[in-house]
């Protein structure tokens, strides 16, 4: 098989990528490991930022997202049994956010490309990228149990953080940059309706924890848990305890609970490599860079990495510059690391580390009570949860 643009991958960058590029009258090949249904119900990301949300409207996949998805304006941080709600709109100019699950991008992604695409095979594993360094990268794959080549023009690695695509980068041109957190999250989804109508971030000295939704009768809560920890140790009642004394406030808010549906413990890394273009193998997304989730950026880089890449091809073809395709690398981590960064700051400053000290608690308080009490404070916040510009 033959195409423009080999797409190893079909979460979130992969499929976003593939209906830019059918947008732009430029063909393009999926290859995805898993089934249909692995793809559309993994639980992860809730939360798009405003540019997110304008890509996905102007690729034409918007329109469920803008009936079942949840605007919001502001979260609320909660330490010392305060409250304090950062408003997003009021701070930004205008910017906010959208609750719609990972899950449902996914779910509308698909069935346009299955409508409308090209080929977007399920159970087809790339096993690796040969040539990138020449004009004729190949992505040598598995499906329906045969060994086939798709010769391509350009491979785009969309395959996350376990994928094949970033090992065809030679190993004394990579450099990997990498922190990971000696905690994790446990999530939890609930059928009950969220107790707060925007998200609750809380510090507290037990730990953090995040209280979230999918949808008006959705709660999805995450708990800081030690690194390790196995999500079945964890009865039911005992989280909502938990989650209860996390969020406890000075005044009559109440967490409501219910029964949980789904239980699992994500680990937190900070990961990126670079560069994310070796020859003609572009890195987008997890295959990349990694976040802690506590800023919500992880589905939001990867976006933007892809529309990067789309825009410099389009360029590409529009003007016969390769500038844009060529700068590709640098363009991507400049936004990567902003988001890295503001990740990291929610992520030290929400979480109780292992051994931390009086003076570290009282630290983090005097960051939140800086934000809460600083409009300066409050708009670095609100700028980085609504998201860098995308050029
Ligand atoms: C619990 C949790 C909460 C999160 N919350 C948020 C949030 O609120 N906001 C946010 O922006 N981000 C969040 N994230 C991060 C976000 O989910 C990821 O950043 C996002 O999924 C990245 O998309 P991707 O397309 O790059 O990679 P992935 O979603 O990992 O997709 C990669 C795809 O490639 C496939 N693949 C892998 N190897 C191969 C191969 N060899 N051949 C073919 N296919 C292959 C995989 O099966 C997969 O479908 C969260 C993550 C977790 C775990």
């Amino acid at each position: 098989m033959r195409t423009t643009v080999g797409i190893i991958g079909a979460g979130p960058a992969g499929l976003l990528l593939a209906r830019l590029l059918h947008n732009a009258g430029i063909d393009s090949v999926v290859l995805e490991s898993r089934d249909r249904a692995y793809v559309e119900q993994r639980q992860r990301a809730g939360i798009l930022e405003q540019g997110t949300v304008d890509v996905l409207r102007a690729a034409g996949a918007g329109a469920r997202m803008d009936r079942e998805g949840l605007p919001h304006d502001g979260i609320e941080l909660r330490f010392d049994r305060r409250r304090h709600r950062v408003d997003f709109p009021a701070l930004t100019g205008g910017r906010a956010v959208m609750v719609y699950a990972q899950t449902e991008v996914c779910k509308d992604l698909i069935a346009l490309q299955l409508k409308e695409g090209g080929p977007l095979l399920f159970e087809a594993e790339a096993l690796a990228v040969e040539d990138a360094g020449t004009d004729s990268p190949r992505v040598r794959y598995r499906h329906e149990g045969r060994e086939s080549v798709l010769e391509c023009d350009y491979v785009v690695g969309c395959d996350g953080f376990w994928g094949v695509a970033r090992k065809a980068v030679p190993e004394h041109l990579s450099r990997v940059f990498e922190r990971t957190y000696p905690f994790g999250w446990l999530g939890v989804l609930a059928d009950v309706p969220p107790s707060h109508d925007e998200l609750v971030y809380a510090r507290h000295d037990r730990g953090f924890a995040l209280l979230s939704m999918r949808s008006p009768s959705v709660s999805r809560l995450y708990l800081q848990v030690p690194e390790g920890t196995d999500a079945a140790d964890w009865g039911d009642e005992e989280i909502w305890d938990e989650l209860e004394r996390r969020f406890e406030t000075g005044d009559d808010w109440r967490l409501e609970r219910g029964p949980i549906t789904q239980k699992s413990v994500t680990p937190m890394r900070s990961y990126v490599h670079e560069p994310m273009r070796h020859g003609r193998l572009f890195l987008a997304g997890d295959a990349a860079h990694i976040v802690p989730p506590t800023g919500a950026k992880g589905l939001n880089l990867a976006v933007g990495d892809v529309v990067t890449f789309a825009r410099a091809l389009v360029h590409l073809g529009e003007t016969g510059s390769a500038e844009r395709l060529d700068a590709y690398s640098e363009t991507c981590l400049r936004r990567v690391w902003q988001a890295e960064r503001f990740s990291y700051d929610m992520t030290t400053m929400l979480h109780r580390a292992p051994g931390a000290t009086p003076f570290d608690d009282r630290i983090q308080l005097a960051r939140l009570d800086r934000i809460a009490t600083s409009r300066a404070a409050g708009t670095d916040l609100a700028e980085g949860y609504t998201g860098f510009p995308l050029d």
